[in-house]
C-alpha cells in the first residue's frame, strides 16, 4: 500500500514538473484545515491529469490484489479493494460536482472527454476476471474465514456488484456491455446538457407593465433585476428557473403568456431543435433494454430494483396505481372547485393546465385564506437555516458554527463546521443558496468527501453541500423563501445529516441505503418543519423579528392539504412513465411523443395535468441515477410518514430515544443490512401506509 503510494508520488512529480506554477491539489491529500477542498487553487487544467494519476492509481492497487499469490482473504482482496482510487475519488468528489453547480463551457467539454474514460476504467476493474475470481474465493468462503457480520455483507454486496456489472459473463458479452456503458454515460451527458441549453434559452420578455398585473412585488423586482443582467434594463424578463417560472404561472393575470411559460417549460427537449432530446432517449432504453438481457433480466426495470427494497417492477406499478387513482379523484375535486371560482370570475373557458397553478392560488385563498405573500416575511433564508440547525440540535444536539476561512467555490457558499454534543468534529456543511447560469436547476444535496474510514481505521470527516435555486435577495429585500422552498431547504438538510451521521469501517456500505431509502432521511425532516411548535422556533419576521402569528401558523397547517391532489398526481404520473419505459423490451420503434400519451391514457390522466416532468425533460431518469427508481420519492414517504408517525405519537417531537434509533438504525448504519430491515429495527415494526395517505389526504 505504502509502496503504491510511492509510486503515484512519483509520477505526479512528473506532472509538476510540466507544470511549475502550481501543483496539481488533487494529487496529495489536501494540505487545507479540515483537510476541505482547496478550492482557491484548483485550476481547470488541474481536472484531466488528476483523473489520469488517479486511474492510473488505482489500476495499480488491482494489479498489487491480482498478482498477490497468497490464498485470496478479506485483508489481502477485499479491504484494499475497498480502499482503492483515492485520488480518483477526489478529483471526481470535486469535479461532477462543480460541474453541476459552477459549470463553464471548458468543464462541460472536460466532461464529455472524461466520461467515457471513467466509464471503461470502471468496467475495466468490474469486468477484470483475475480480480473477480478473488472476490469470488473470499465470497465462497465468507463463513469459513472468521469475519464479522460487517465484513460479510461487505463480501456480499461487493460479490453482487460484480455480477450485477457483469463479471459473471463472457469475454464477447463483457466487451459488448463495455461498450454500451460507455455509450450510456455519453448520451446522459448529453441529455443534460441540452436541458440546460434548453431551460436558459427561453425568457419571457415583458416590456408592457400591463402584462405584470397580478404579480407581487418581489417577482416583479426579480425580474426586472433578470432584464438588466440580460442588458434589457428597463423591460422585465421571466425564465424558467423555478423562481420566476412559478409566481409567474401562480399569479400573472395574463392568460396569454401563462400558456407560452407553461408550453415553454414543459416542451423543453421536445422542440425539434438541435437540443432535442427523443432521439437520445430512444438510444439510452434501447442500450439500457440490451444491458438488462445482457445481465439475465427481461427489462431494465426489473435489473434495477433487485437490489431496492421494492424488489420487482410488478411491485411497483401496483404500489403506484394504488396511490394513482384515488390521488387522481382527489386532483378532479380541487379542478371542479377551481372551475367554480374562475366561473365566479366570469371566465368563459375550461380550465386547462396553464390555469392551475392560478386558479390553485386563488383557491388556497378562498379556502385556507393562505397566500404565500403574508408567511414569505417570515421565512428569511437566515431564519430556516437557523431553525433546521435548532431542529438537529434538539433532535441529536449536534451544533452548527460558521467559519469563513474555508474555501468555497463561489464567492455567498457559506461553510459550517459540524459537532458532536461532545464537541467531536463531524464534517463541513456548504451552503449554496440561489440560482445563477453556471448552475443546474433544482436543488440537491451532495458530497466532495464521503464519511468512512481510512484503510488504517482512521476517521475520514465528509464535506457536504447543499445546493439551492431560491429566490434571491434583491436591493430591497433579502432572500425570502416562499414554503416550498423552506420545505425543500429541510428536505436537503435531512439528506446531509444522513451523510455526516452515516459511519462504518468500509466504504461499500457506510452510508450505502438502497435507493427507495435514500429519501427517507431527507423527506422525514420535511416534517419537522412544518409543525406549529418547530415554526415558532425559526419563522421570525425579518424587520420586525417578531414570531409567526398563530393564525398564519394554523393556515399553513390547515392548507397541508391544499392542492394535494394535482402534486400526488403529477408526482406518481412521472412515476409510472418512469417504470414504462423501464419495462420495455422492445424499443425499436419507440416513438417517444406518441409512448407518453399513450401511457398517460392507459392511466386516464386528466389533460389539465402533465406528468411533472416530461419525457424528454425527466432529467432524474436520462441523466441522473432515479432509472425506474422515481418511485422512490413515494415509496420513502410511506417511511418517513410512519416514521415521524412515531415521533408524534410519542408526545415528543424531538423524544430522544426515538431520534437516538432512528440515527443508529435509519442514518449511521443504514446500508448495514437490507433497507427493511434496518427500519424494523428502528421501528420495531413494519412501516405503515396509514400515515401517508391522511398526509396526503387520500384517506
Ligand atoms: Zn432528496
Amino acid at each position: 500500500m505504502i509502496a503504491l503510494s510511492v509510486i503515484v508520488m512519483a509520477s505526479c512529480d512528473s506532472t509538476k514538473k510540466q507544470d511549475t506554477t502550481t501543483q496539481n491539489p488533487f494529487l496529495t491529500e489536501y494540505q487545507t484545515p479540515f483537510k476541505t477542498v482547496p478550492f482557491d487553487q484548483i485550476k481547470t487544467e488541474h481536472y484531466m491529469p488528476a483523473f489520469e494519476a488517479g486511474m492510473k492509481e488505482q489500476l495499480e492497487e488491482i494489479d498489487a490484489i491480482v498478482n498477490n499469490t497468497e490464498t485470496p482473504t478479506f485483508q489481502n482482496t477485499i479491504l484494499p479493494y475497498d480502499k482503492s482510487g483515492k485520488i480518483l475519488s477526489r478529483v471526481s468528489g470535486v469535479f461532477f460536482n462543480i460541474l453541476e453547480c459552477n459549470t463553464t463551457d471548458e468543464l462541460q467539454e472536460l466532461a464529455e472527454q472524461v466520461m467515457p474514460l471513467l466509464s471503461k476504467h470502471g468496467d475495466a476493474i468490474a469486468m477484470n476476471p483475475k480480480l473477480f475470481e478473488k472476490i469470488d474465493y473470499v465470497y465462497q468462503h465468507r463463513n469459513e474465514m472468521g469475519l464479522d457480520d460487517q465484513q460479510i455483507r461487505v463480501v456480499e454486496k461487493y460479490h453482487q456488484d460484480f455480477v450485477r456489472s457483469g463479471a459473471a459473463l463472457s469475454a464477447e458479452d463483457q466487451a459488448k456491455l463495455s461498450q454500451i456503458n460507455e455509450q450510456l454515460s455519453t448520451l446522459s451527458l448529453q441529455f443534460g446538457n441540452n436541458l440546460l441549453k434548453e431551460n436558459s434559452n427561453f425568457k419571457l420578455v415583458i416590456d408592457n407593465p400591463n402584462d405584470l398585473a397580478g404579480l407581487p412585488q418581489s417577482s416583479i423586482e426579480a425580474a426586472a433585476q433578470q432584464a438588466k443582467d440580460d442588458g434589457m434594463e428597463g423591460k422585465w424578463v421571466f425564465t424558467l428557473s423555478k423562481p420566476s417560472l412559478i409566481p409567474f404561472l401562480q399569479y400573472a393575470d395574463n392568460r396569454e403568456l401563462r400558456k407560452q411559460i407553461y408550453l415553454a417549460y414543459y416542451n423543453r427537449g421536445d422542440n425539434g431543435n438541435e437540443y432535442d432530446n427523443k432521439e437520445l432517449i430512444k438510444q439510452m432504453l434501447k442500450l439500457r433494454q440490451q444491458k438488462a438481457q445482457l445481465l439475465g433480466y427481461d427489462n431494465y426495470a426489473n435489473y434495477v430494483l433487485a437490489i431496492n427494497m421494492a424488489h420487482d417492477a410488478a411491485t411497483v406499478d401496483q404500489f403506484l396505481i394504488d396511490i394513482f387513482n384515488p390521488a387522481q379523484n382527489l386532483a378532479k375535486q380541487e379542478l371542479a372547485e377551481m372551475q367554480a371560482i374562475a366561473k365566479a370570475e366570469g371566465a368563459k373557458f375550461k380550465l386547462e393546465g396553464w390555469d392551475w397553478w392560478y386558479y390553485a392560488e386563488k383557491l388556497r385563498k378562498a379556502k385556507y385564506d393562505f397566500d404565500e405573500n403574508q408567511i414569505k416575511p417570515y421565512l428569511s433564508v437566515d431564519n430556516v437555516r437557523n431553525g433546521m440547525f435548532m431542529a438537529a440540535n434538539k433532535l441529536y444536539g449536534i451544533t452548527f458554527t460558521p467559519n469563513n476561512t474555508i474555501p468555497v467555490y463561489y464567492p455567498g457558499v457559506e461553510t459550517y463546521e459540524v459537532k458532536e454534543a461532545s464537541g467531536d468534529f463531524l464534517g463541513i456543511l456548504y451552503l449554496d443558496y440561489y440560482p445563477r447560469a453556471s448552475k443546474s436547476g433544482g436543488a440537491w444535496c451532495t458530497e466532495f468527501r464521503n464519511a468512512g474510514h481510512d484503510i488504517n481505521g482512521n476517521k475520514v470527516y465528509p464535506l457536504i453541500s447543499l445546493v439551492m435555486n431560491f429566490t434571491p435577495p434583491t436591493d430591497s429585500l433579502p432572500a425570502l423563501l416562499n414554503w416550498d422552498e423552506t420545505e425543500t431547504m429541510w428536505h436537503e438538510f435531512g439528506h446531509s445529516l444522513h451523510a455526516f451521521f452515516s459511519d462504518g469501517l468500509y466504504s461499500r456500505t457506510c452510508g450505502a441505503v438502497p435507493h427507495d431509502f435514500v429519501e427517507l432521511p431527507s423527506q422525514i425532516m420535511e416534517n419537522w418543519a412544518a409543525e406549529p411548535e418547530v415554526i415558532r422556533m425559526y419563522a421570525k419576521h425579518y424587520q420586525t423579528g417578531e414570531v409567526m402569528p398563530d393564525d398564519l401558523i394554523e393556515r399553513i397547517e390547515n392548507s397541508a392539504l391544499f392542492n394535494q391532489g394535482f402534486n400526488t398526481t403529477e408526482l406518481i404520473a412521472a412515476s409510472i412513465l418512469d417504470m414504462k419505459y423501464h419495462e420495455l423490451t422492445d424499443v425499436e420503434n419507440l416513438d417517444v411523443d406518441k409512448f407518453e400519451k399513450e401511457q398517460m391514457d392507459a392511466i386516464h390522466l386528466m389533460p389539465e395535468i402533465l406528468p411533472r416532468y416530461r419525457s424528454t425533460n425527466f432529467a432524474h431518469i436520462f441523466n441522473g441515477g432515479y432509472c425506474a427508481g422515481y418511485y422512490g420519492y413515494t415509496w420513502a414517504e410511506v417511511l418517513d410518514k410512519d416514521a415521524f408517525n412515531y415521533f408524534k405519537s410519542s408526545g415528543n417531537l424531538f423524544n430522544p430515544e426515538i431520534a437516538k434509533a432512528f440515527r443508529q438504525h435509519c442514518l449511521q448504519d443504514g446500508g448495514n443490512d437490507e433497507g427493511m430491515i434496518q427500519y424494523r429495527k428502528f421501528r420495531g415494526q413494519d412501516p405503515d401506509n396509514e400515515p401517508y395517505l391522511k398526509a396526503r389526504g387520500l384517506k
